[in-house]
């Protein structure tokens, strides 16, 4: 059997820290690596395979339009399109869609909306405030709007217009608006920021003063949406609703496709102001379409309540038994465990040995994003793994002192 890893540090682009783990199957929350040892999959391609690898709906839904049509580009009308479109509609706070192929392209076409919009309706205003950590994507204005240096640095000068403020602190996005400013853009929970979960009226305070002021606001829910949280969107928590949405990850079930969703007011656009060659072809609809059936009409949502809810108990009582771990937070099935040390690959690595795939978003926060339908009995299964790893790490800890 060739080495996948070493060819894979040959021939790719040292872009990733990769698991040493070669995947190679899937079936719902398990994946198989190239010696058919298992795993239970906490990391989920990354908050994207929300109904668990090869869901049947999903292969179904895109064997069967792959044998009918995969691409026309938006030359012309295709059915996949419309349905899924009208489906999102109705099911959430928006009115118009656009789709692209990721979520870092949602966020960008979202920037360019507001800025038409800013030329629009408030005076050529063009700013955009976004928060310090938060995470929005990989494209020049993606990284721009994204509040991390560490992503800018090596690709200065930035595109210009961005303002960054402290997370959860809607009196910093009060001083920092001015003229200039046309939109405001907050992820719900920052994910890639470690799962930082703001306050419950944080996200009101920012809607009333965005109201005031005129401004749009506009959330990232390329990974707190489709049902990530709980809820179908992470803005019905908040009781609010945006004017615009970004939306990618857990659509597609890992077939790529990317939205923005736009109340009328906000949806701005016209013919020729922005497009994609692939956003929205039939292929990547049919399986957001069979995705989002799927969630919409099995209540998956409310097995992402009870899981998600064992999950929390299970790492909050780590909080409370092991001196090193400092707190546990999410909401839904995006959870995560952060700790006093930078332990995160030493879990990682642990965890392989005992069959099950984590993912750590900073040196010291392991992430929690499975599928959506997750059992019960698999969330037991990564919790007792975890906790024999914490025992471990409590021993180690102590035998050094
Ligand atoms: C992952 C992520 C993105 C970027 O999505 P890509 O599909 O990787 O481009 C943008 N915003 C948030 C909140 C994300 O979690």
């Amino acid at each position: 059997m060739p080495d996948w890893q070493e060819l894979a540090e040959r021939y790719l682009m040292h872009t990733a820290h990769r698991t040493p783990v070669t995947i190679v199957r899937g079936q719902g929350c398990r994946v198989f690596d190239d010696r058919n040892r298992e795993y239970v999959d906490m990391v989920g391609g990354w908050a994207v395979t929300s109904l668990g690898h090869s869901h049947p709906a999903v292969v179904e839904a895109i064997t069967k339009q792959a044998g009918i049509l995969m691409e026309t580009s938006n030359q012309f009308y295709t059915v996949p399109q419309v349905e899924l479109a009208k489906l999102l509609v109705e099911n959430s706070c928006g009115d118009r869609v656009f789709f692209c192929n990721s979520g870092a392209e949602a966020v960008e076409g979202a920037i360019k909306l507001a800025r038409k919009w800013g030329k629009l309706h408030r005076g050529g205003a063009f700013e955009i405030i976004s928060a310090a950590n938060s995470f929005h994507g990989r494209t020049l204005a993606a990284i721009a709007a994204s509040g991390q240096p560490r992503y800018q640095e090596p690709f200065t000068p930035m595109p210009e217009g961005f303002v960054h403020v402290p997370y959860d602190n809607p009196a910093a996005i009060m001083e920092a608006t001015t003229d200039r400013t046309c939109a405001v853009l907050l992820e719900p929970i920052q994910g890639e920021g470690g799962v930082i979960v703001p306050d419950s009226d944080f996200l009101q305070q920012v809607r009333r003063w965005c109201d005031q002021q005129n401004l749009l606001l506009m959330l990232d829910e390329v990974q707190t949406g489709v049902g990530r949280t709980g809820t179908l969107w992470a803005y019905e928590q908040a009781g609010i609703e945006p004017d615009v949405l970004a939306v990618a990850k857990g659509l597609g079930n890992g077939f790529p496709i990317g939205a923005i969703i736009a109340k009328e007011s906000a949806a701005v656009f016209e013919p020729g102001d922005h497009g994609s060659t692939f956003g929205g072809n039939p292929l990547a609809c049919a399986a957001a379409l069979a995705v989002l059936s799927f969630i919409l009409e099995n209540d998956v949502l409310s097995n992402v309540r009870t899981c998600g809810e064992q999950l929390r108990k299970g790492l909050v009582e780590m909080t409370r038994t092991y001196f090193f771990v400092n707190d546990a937070r999410g909401k839904g099935l995006l959870q995560a465990l952060d700790f006093q040390l930078d332990l995160s690959d030493t879990i990682i690595q642990a965890a392989i040995e005992e069959g099950l795939l984590l993912n750590a978003p900073r040196p010291n926060i392991i992430r929690f994003m499975p599928a959506l339908t997750i059992t019960p009995r698999q969330v037991t299964f990564a919790l007792d793994t975890l906790e024999r790893i914490m025992v471990w790490l409590d021993n180690v800890s102590t035998s050094t002192d």
